[in-house]
């Protein structure tokens, strides 16, 4: 099963459809055990339907905000 951290590094290529098949088996199978990637996934999803929505994305490093995002969800915990 992948860490949380694999699993991060691999959202935004899981909601773009750039993985593989074997390596979406993977993020799916840790979302299924994993809420607190599950709700990580939610926000990044949302987070990209905000930004193609705008002209201007105000978030020009999407890597520095998954970054962030993950920060938060660790702080929850
Ligand atoms: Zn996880």
């Amino acid at each position: 099963m992948l860490t949380c951290k694999e699993q991060v590094a691999r959202s935004s290529d899981f909601l773009d459809g750039q993985l593989t098949f074997r390596e979406r088996l993977l993020v799916r199978h840790h979302l299924m055990f994993c809420p607190n990637c599950r709700r990580f996934i939610r926000q990044m999803r949302l987070m990209q339907a905000t930004l193609k929505i705008l002209p201007e994305p105000p978030i020009a490093d999407i890597d520095a905000l998954a970054e962030r995002l993950a920060a938060e969800r660790s702080r929850d915990q």
